[in-house]
């Protein structure tokens, strides 16, 4: 068994972050149709094998990296000029493409409420 990696050591590691930002649905009919904004929540979950030293990945690693190529890019915007029709499921799929080269990503949660989210698995 030495050097096959144990699948009982396979875990799902995930950490949760917010943002604010503002977006419109032109093509909806409802509410989300004209500007406004949310506090959006998401999480970003990863899955791998948990190494020697104890880690499927370091938190703070993750953090940095959600931080960089996310937060920093959608807090305090206009959605719309990042992401085409910028729906938590657009939005979802948008942090994941932002992500995957960089994370082994299992799981995009993207709340626009606190009771409305979507779970996004990846393209397949
Ligand atoms: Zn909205």
């Amino acid at each position: 068994m030495k050097n096959k990696q144990d699948s009982t050591k396979t875990m799902v590691l995930c950490n949760e972050f917010q943002f604010d930002a503002a977006h419109s649905l032109p093509n909806y009919k409802g509410k989300c149709k004209n500007l406004h904004g949310h506090t959006y929540k998401i999480r970003v979950c990863v899955k791998g094998h948990v190494n020697e030293e104890g880690f499927v990945i370091d938190f703070s690693e993750l953090k940095n990296i959600v931080t960089k190529k996310v937060l920093d890019i959608l807090d305090h915007t206009y959605l719309n000029d990042i992401i085409k029709q910028p729906t938590a499921e657009n939005t979802a799929i948008w942090i994941w493409v932002q992500l995957k080269d960089s994370l082994p990503l299992h799981e995009i949660w993207v709340w626009e409420t606190p009771t409305s989210f979507v779970i996004f698995r990846g393209e397949k």
